[in-house]
């Protein structure tokens, strides 16, 4: 029975997050989706937005729960007694940047696991800022997002 904690952005979620949760959520017990709130980060959507658009793409999995976030990481891991930090890498400069924060995260709680897991080939390309720009420009984004997320760019940019 090992929980694990899946943090990130999520600005918006994207069908390459729920690909790793779908994936995870076979392989723990329970998913905690810790969607991060950074005062220091500029968002295009809100915690609150966020956090609802993740909750209703997530709630066919009943081992699957989604909270906001505004501290360290292993800090909300070792509050609700998770073992694991799950990260989803989709090329060399990913996993760079993965593998620093994971050294990060072991000097603070080396009790607490990372766990690497690899893109599934279809969303390799997948990135929230990639996506927000196509959808800036009015781009079609609906292979990449669900579609209450393709509605929620699409009224963002339109207003
Ligand atoms: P992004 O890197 O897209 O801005 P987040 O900060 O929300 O997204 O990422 C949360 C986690 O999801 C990170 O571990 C990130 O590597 C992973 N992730 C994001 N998109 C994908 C994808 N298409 N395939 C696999 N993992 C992904």
């Amino acid at each position: 029975m090992v929980k694990a904690v899946f943090p990130g952005s999520f600005d918006p979620p994207t069908f390459g997050h729920l690909n790793i949760i779908e994936r995870a959520r076979t392989i723990f017990s329970e998913i905690h989706v810790v969607v991060a709130v950074n005062s220091e980060k500029k968002y295009l959507f809100s915690e609150e937005e966020r956090v609802e658009l993740i909750r209703d793409l997530v709630k066919q999995w009943d081992n699957v729960h989604v909270h906001p976030w505004n501290n360290l990481i292993v800090a909300y891991a070792k509050r609700i007694d998770a073992r694991v930090l799950i990260r989803g890498v989709r090329n060399l400069s990913d996993f760079s940047y993965e593998f620093d924060l994971a050294m990060m995260n072991r000097g603070l709680n080396p009790e607490i696991e990372t766990v690497f897991l690899s893109t599934d080939p279809e969303y390799f390309v997948l990135r929230s800022s990639a996506i927000k720009e196509l959808a800036s420009f009015g781009g079609d984004v609906s292979s990449m997002v669900p579609e209450s997320v393709a509605k929620v760019l699409r009224s963002k940019f339109n207003s």
